[in-house]
């Protein structure tokens, strides 16, 4: 699976975009530097494109806040600033503030370093809990997971953010780069492309979507460090399982993959593409029974294919023996690739779906994409077979916990 993890590749990929501007659009129009003491240093690995998710316009991406400083701090703000904005209607700038967060609504974004290292490619995986605080001692990192909400009319080109800092020890800050208790100007800007539109995964049926699309998922926070840097190949990906005729996911015992409606399923391709990365050859596991889980072997059976230029599917979790297609075969959309499986981190069989920016399933950066069409029939936690909601949706990705059905 790691093939393509040649140390001098993963250099070439794309820079971490640095949003550390110090001012720079105001040096400019004063000519004089503008440079000024900030605590802390933050960058943002992936920016952001527009995507919808369940009809609302989304931005997600990610802050990585470093306390570069000789003094610990608390993060104790972050607003978030549309920049370069216009709303479509008026046609007047607006420099509108878009989110503010503090308190426990900073707490749920924030993300210590040394609790996101896991591997979440399973839709067993237990994410741990966001502290509530936004400590940062020297030298420490904690990631704000960032899920902004952009009105439909507004059309912005980048995302301004304000931080606010408690500093612990301000005699020790004198004169230095952390005195300040406030950061502003970070910019990070929008990427102005359109997710790419799939088609479904699935002929037919009635599936969920574990682990969906929402700012808490054990996917959204599944930070990976391959090679010498931290991704979130994961963080559009959905474990899809299927619900059968009695409203679960499995008849009978648990213990029998064939007991699990999704189990044997076929999988169809969802865009037509290039075959970059198949694995075909590790055994479906026992339910609720993980195998010992390394970097070989955690997406289990899988297709890579290359949809557009950096764009990447990988289909994971496949039917031992099921795959269809072959490394470098030029496939089209909707034809069958393999069958879904529960081989690699999985307890229950499901088809993990993600879209990256790279030909690998950890090394890489999830990108957003959304489905052409299906029907959204209510949410797994409190579904009913013989009594949901039936609404058509287009173009747009379910939300976590969705169950949906394809036309
Ligand atoms: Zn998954």
């Amino acid at each position: 699976m790691i093939g393509q993890l040649r140390s001098g590749c993963v250099l070439r990929g794309l820079p971490l975009f640095v949003a550390f501007l110090l001012g720079a659009a105001v040096a400019a129009s004063t000519a004089q530097s503008s440079a000024r003491p900030s605590p802390v240093e933050v960058l943002t690995p992936k920016p952001p494109m527009l995507v919808m998710i369940e009809r609302k316009r989304v931005l997600v991406y990610e802050l990585h806040i470093t306390n570069f400083g000789p003094s610990s701090l608390t993060l104790t703000g972050i607003q978030v600033f549309a920049s370069g904005a216009e709303s479509s209607s008026t046609k007047e700038t607006s420099a509108g503030k878009l989110a503010d967060y503090s308190g426990s609504s900073l707490g749920e974004l924030l993300h210590p370093v040394d609790e996101s290292s896991q591997m979440a490619m399973s839709d067993s995986s237990q994410m741990a809990s966001p502290r509530e605080s936004g400590k940062l001692d020297i030298g420490h990192r904690v990631i704000a997971f960032m899920y902004i909400t952009v009105p439909p009319d507004l059309r912005i080109s980048a995302l301004r953010h304000r931080f606010s800092f408690d500093v612990a020890d301000p005699s020790r800050s004198q004169g230095t780069p952390n005195d300040e208790t406030a950061l502003d100007g970070i910019v990070v800007p929008i990427l102005q492309e359109s997710p790419l539109v799939l088609s479904p995964p699935f002929k037919d049926g009635v599936w969920l979507a574990g682990n969906g699309p929402s700012n808490t998922s054990a996917h959204r926070r599944s930070v990976v460090a391959i090679d010498g840097r931290a991704y979130i190949s994961q963080r559009f990906a959905i474990d899809w399982v299927m619900v059968g005729k009695n409203g679960n996911t499995f008849h009978d015992s648990r213990d029998r993959n064939e007991n699990f409606w999704a189990f044997g399923q076929p999988v169809l391709a969802v865009a037509d593409g290039e075959v970059t990365e198949v694995i075909d050859d590790i055994p479906d596991n026992i339910p609720g029974k993980l195998p010992t889980v390394t970097v070989q072997n955690i997406t289990g059976n899988h297709v890579i294919v290359r949809i557009a230029p950096d764009t990447y599917v990988a289909f994971a979790h496949l039917k031992q023996g099921s795959i269809h297609v072959r490394l470098h075969q030029k496939i089209k959309r909707g034809i069958q690739i393999a069958a879904v499986g529960n081989s690699g981190n999985t307890t229950g069989a499901h088809l993990h779906l993600q879209v990256t920016d790279r030909n690998s399933a950890l090394a890489a950066e999830g990108i957003p994409y959304v489905l052409d069409k299906f029907r959204f029939l209510g949410l797994g936690k409190d579904f009913e077979e013989d009594h949901h909601p039936d609404l058509p949706q287009s173009r747009t990705l379910p939300m976590d916990d969705s169950v949906v059905t394809f036309p």
